[in-house]
């Protein structure tokens, strides 16, 4: 057990995650952090308490550790963010934190801010808002939030599925802020960080708090984990569900692809730096980061978002560093089938003028989403209802490998990947819909599964669906 702090200028707090009980972690120290120090401001809610009693188990403890994750998160992202970022109007001036909403194994982030849970299981109460990787995650949401509003209510899986690897990409590079991990992480992979490791493992109590009653829900040894060997393939053509081993169109799950090629791009990036120590490994994570922002600045929502996001962090990279991490990247993207080798060569041989395009936005590029309707009585409701669909104009003709060889199509349809989105919500129970709007002969709209959607009248008094929140599980 750490000594007590008689100087009180430090917080106890996780490195990444309390780990799977029975733990044997130690929490660090850390400076008191300050939530409203950056352009982002962040905040717990309730009273602030002294950081005296800050042990693991207690209030205390959850609250600092709770402040000083979404803190290491928005000081992450405001290194990078354009300037004059600010938070969704909805959230306000304060990204703020509730940490004991409810008795669930779940977190939100809602426009409202971010919700936490705890729930007993096998003797161990596990309070979600207590593990720096889920608070990064659900802070990263926000950050994307900010920087795009346009993929909140945009009707594909597989923006949805980027929205969650952002999340973990957010709780990944947010945990190099604390600067003893990256050291740990290159113990523990003996200097290759593309191995499985604290860096990687993502959520790992919360993990094992699910696998106590659904094992076939998360991975062995964590909730997801980045260095993965996940392959692309078209969420359309996948099921809606599957145990974790198996690929299926639901975001968390089609999320690994994204995250485990961002990771193996960052041990990419990491192998060029001169001093490949813990300082290197901080520094690849900043090179990450700043392509991500510079790339989602400008990638327009279509349905291949994974391709077209890949592409427009390759032509970001030959603006900002001279095409300096052009084959690292490449390689990571092409070897999880995100790009095709020949989308990848393609990228790395553009123009000037398409570089110039790419760093500065033409006006109209990101056009708000155009809305089709949806056939109501397919799924037990009385009327038609709108859905955004991810039409936006693609810059590059980049499409994703396909398995045997080359690209798959270049024409993905945009209403047929959110009627397909549309379709994977109500099988799973994740839409809620109001009484007064369903059929007699509708199948039961499940009330046990956290509703991400929900369908509303709008001023005209048509209905529409649209997301009301991003959950953890
Ligand atoms: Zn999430």
């Amino acid at each position: 057990m750490t000594q007590p702090d008689t100087k009180t200028q430090t917080i106890r707090t996780w490195e990444d995650d309390p780990g799977q009980p029975p733990a044997a972690r130690q929490p660090i120290q850390r400076p008191i952090p300050n939530g409203s120090a950056g352009p982002l401001a962040v905040a717990v809610a309730g009273a602030r308490p002294a950081q005296s009693g800050d042990y693991p188990g207690s209030e205390e403890f959850r609250y600092w550790a709770a402040v000083d994750a979404l803190s290491r998160a928005a000081t992450f992202w405001g290194k990078h963010l354009p300037a004059g970022t600010t938070w969704n109007p909805d959230v306000g001036s304060v990204l703020e934190a509730t940490l004991d909403f409810g008795d669930l194994l779940n977190a939100y982030y809602d426009r409202e801010g971010l919700k936490f849970f705890r729930h007993a299981v096998a003797g161990v109460t596990v309070h979600s808002g207590e593990s720096p990787d889920v608070a990064c995650h659900e802070t990263g949401h926000a950050i994307l939030d900010a920087l795009r509003p346009d993929l909140w209510g945009a009707f594909s899986a597989e923006v949805a599925a980027f929205h969650e690897a952002f999340g973990d990409m957010s709780a990944i590079l947010a945990s190099l802020e604390v600067g003893s991990l990256a050291d740990d992480v290159l113990a523990e992979t003996h200097g290759n960080p593309a191995q499985s490791s604290r860096l990687s493992r993502l959520a790992e109590q919360l993990g094992w708090a699910i696998r106590q009653s659904a094992p076939d829900k998360v991975e062995a040894d964590c909730l997801r984990n980045a260095a993965n060997s996940w392959f692309y393939q078209d969420p359309i053509a996948l099921p809606p569900l599957a145990p974790a081993n198996q690929l299926s169109s639901e975001p968390h799950y089609f999320s690994r692809i994204f995250t485990g090629a961002f990771f193996e791009g960052l041990a990419g990036v990491f192998r060029q730096q001169q001093n490949r120590d813990g300082a290197g490994l901080v520094k690849a994570g900043d090179v990450m980061g700043s392509l991500l922002v510079a790339a989602l600045r400008t990638t327009p929502v279509v349905p291949r978002f994974y391709a077209q996001t890949a592409a427009h962090m390759l032509a970001a990279d030959q603006t900002l560093y001279g095409g300096a991490h052009v084959p690292a990247l490449s390689a990571a993207f092409i070897r999880h089938g995100i790009l095709s080798p020949g989308e990848a060569i393609s990228m790395a041989t553009l123009a000037e003028e398409q570089l110039t395009a790419v760093a500065e936005p033409e006006p109209g590029l990101l056009a708000p989403l155009d809305e089709t309707t949806v056939p109501g009585e397919r799924f037990g409701l009385t009327d038609v209802f709108s859905v955004r669909v991810p039409a936006q104009e693609p810059r590059f003709r980049v499409a994703g490998a396909a398995p045997e060889g080359g690209e798959l199509e270049q024409v993905a349809n945009p209403e047929r990947a959110a009627l397909s989105f549309v379709e994977d919500l109500f099988r799973q129970g994740r839409v809620e819909v109001p009484d007064d709007v369903l059929t007699p002969a509708a199948p039961v709209v499940d009330g046990t599964r956290t509703h991400t959607h929900a369908v509303a009248r709008t001023e005209s008094g048509e209905l529409s669906l649209d997301r009301v929140l991003f959950a953890a599980p």
